[in-house]
Parts: C-alpha cells; structure tokens; sequence
C-alpha cells in the first residue's frame, strides 16, 4: 500500500494495530541494500513501513538535489516484493507543512567531521528530517524498531546519538553494507556512474580491502600505500580516507611504518568520481 499523506499514514498504522512496527527511511532509487534493510526488518515484525522522500535539506549543493535520481513506481514495486506494508512517499509540503523548519537540530561536533566538513549542513538536515519521520511512523503501541545501513556509518552514529539524547521510544537495528560483485558499495548515487566512473570507483573498495587486511594481519597500516591507489585514478578526486575510532569517530593515528595495528578501527572513505561523490567504509 501506498500512503502519501500523515493523516494517511497515521490511518493505515493504527488500522493494522501491530504490535511490532519495523520503520526503514529512504531517499528512493531503491536497490539491493535497502532490500537488505526491508528484509531483517520483516523477519523482525508484524508490519514493515518505508518512506521514500529526497530531503532537499540534507543537501548543500542544489545540483546533487536535482540530479539525485528517482522512480517513484519502481521503488513501490522493490518494496512491495521486498515484503513492505506500507510506503510512505509524501511531497515535500507534506513533511515541511509548517514552511522550512524554524526549530533545527544541531548535529554538534559529531556532525562536523568527515562528511559534515564536505557538505555544511547535511546532517542537520538529515536529523530534521529522520526526526520528524520517525515520529510520524510511531505505532505508540507494542515494540518500535527502525533500521538503517552501515553504508552511512556516520549518520548511523549520528541518529545513535540523538535518539539517545532525545529519547525516542525506537531501537535501531542496523544493516552491514551490500555491494556489488565487484566490491562496490550500492548506492542510488551509483546510477549516476558511466562504465569508465563505475569501474573507477572500484578503488574506493581497493583501498578499504589493502587496510582492512593489514589490520587483520596486525601489520603496520600504512595508509599512504592507500591514498597511492587513488592518485593512479585520474577520475576520482579522493576527499578523504581516514581510520576513525568506531565509537567516537575520532581519527586514530595508525599510519606509522613500523606500529602494528591492534584493536578496533573504522575505515572511512569518500570521493567524487566525475560529479558524483561516493562514501564507504569498513570496520577493522
Ligand atoms: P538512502 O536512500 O541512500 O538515504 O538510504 C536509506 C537507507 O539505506 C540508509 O539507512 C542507508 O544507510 C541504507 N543503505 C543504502 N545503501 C546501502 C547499502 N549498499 N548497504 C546497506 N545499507 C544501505
């Protein structure tokens, strides 16, 4: 079923009465990760809800909006089949029915690093509106899960954070990444890609597969061998590669030549390929 309104939305939850509710937000151009996310989500409960919306307040650049693809009936029949109850595609004057939020929520520090540094104001962007979602498919009854990918680990720590600091009612349930054959991340930004980009962005993998298997070796992770990878790819502008701690997301100081790598370390990535930029990661 397809609801394209809150008062819509509210209807269809309360006359399926759950007792458990699985919520999965998306931006649409559905694929095989967010299958991923519908599927743990409807092993795990009685009815699975999805929203498809393209935020424009999580983006910094008007082009990337634009651009940013969509296909409102294909998404309805991946989620149908993927076992989803409910698609929740509102317009935007349905999500922002009160003009352009006045109220914002601040991502603080934790929203400044990495991605933040790169697009100002995504993720407060992205928590206005993932704020407002998860109230809106709130069951205010029986359990409340909502589910996300790893594909996005600093939002993923980010929505930690302020459904900690907030107190929302919901567990979040979250979804290691699924790529392709090849290695690379999936992504809706992914159709985007020609077949010279797309092969080029199999570098991003490339370096996350150098260090991850040092570190699991314990060897020294010599991250400039890695950003070595890059620069023999004319048509990817790395933006960054660092190893975070997975917790607090500060960056750890594993470069050197001759320190073996112990402990646990995130791998964090992104660059543009063409105009399209790409994020992944991997935790060591
Ligand atoms: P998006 O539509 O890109 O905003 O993504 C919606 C949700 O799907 C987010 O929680 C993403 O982290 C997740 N997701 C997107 N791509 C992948 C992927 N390749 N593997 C796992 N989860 C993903």
């Amino acid at each position: 079923m397809i609801v394209q309104t809150r008062d819509e939305l509210k209807t269809a939850i309360a006359q399926a009465n759950p007792q458990t509710l699985g919520f999965v937000p998306t931006m649409g151009a559905l694929h095989e990760g967010h299958a991923r996310l519908f599927a743990k989500a409807r092993t795990e409960n009685e009815l699975v809800v999805s929203s498809v919306f393209v935020n424009e307040l999580q983006f910094n650049d008007a082009q990337d909006y634009a651009n940013y693809p969509r296909d409102l009936d294909a998404d309805v029949q991946l989620a149908a089949q993927a076992g989803v109850d409910i698609v929740f595609a509102p317009r935007a004057e349905e999500i922002y029915h009160a003009g352009m939020p006045l109220i914002r929520l601040n991502s603080g520090v934790l929203g400044e690093l990495y991605e933040g540094a790169s697009r100002p104001g995504h993720f407060d962007g992205m928590l206005a509106v993932v704020a407002k979602l998860l109230h809106l498919a709130d069951p205010r009854q029986g359990e409340y899960r909502a589910y996300f990918g790893q594909k996005d680990a600093q939002q993923l720590a980010l929505i930690r954070r302020m459904v900690a600091d907030l107190d929302y009612p919901v567990q979040l349930r979250s979804v290691p990444i699924v790529r392709s054959p090849e290695g690379l991340a999936l992504s809706s930004r992914n159709a985007l890609l020609n077949a010279e980009e797309l092969r080029a962005a199999l570098v991003l993998h490339r370096a996350i597969e150098l260090i991850s298997g040092r570190a699991a070796r314990h060897e020294p992770l010599n991250i400039d061998d890695a950003l070595g990878l890059f620069q023999m790819e004319p048509l990817v502008e790395l933006d960054y590669f660092v190893v975070v701690d997975p917790n607090t997301l500060q960056e750890l100081a594993f470069n050197c030549q001759d320190t073996p790598f112990t402990g646990q370390g995130l791998v964090l990535v992104a660059a543009k390929v063409g105009n399209v930029r790409l994020i992944d990661n991997q935790p060591i």
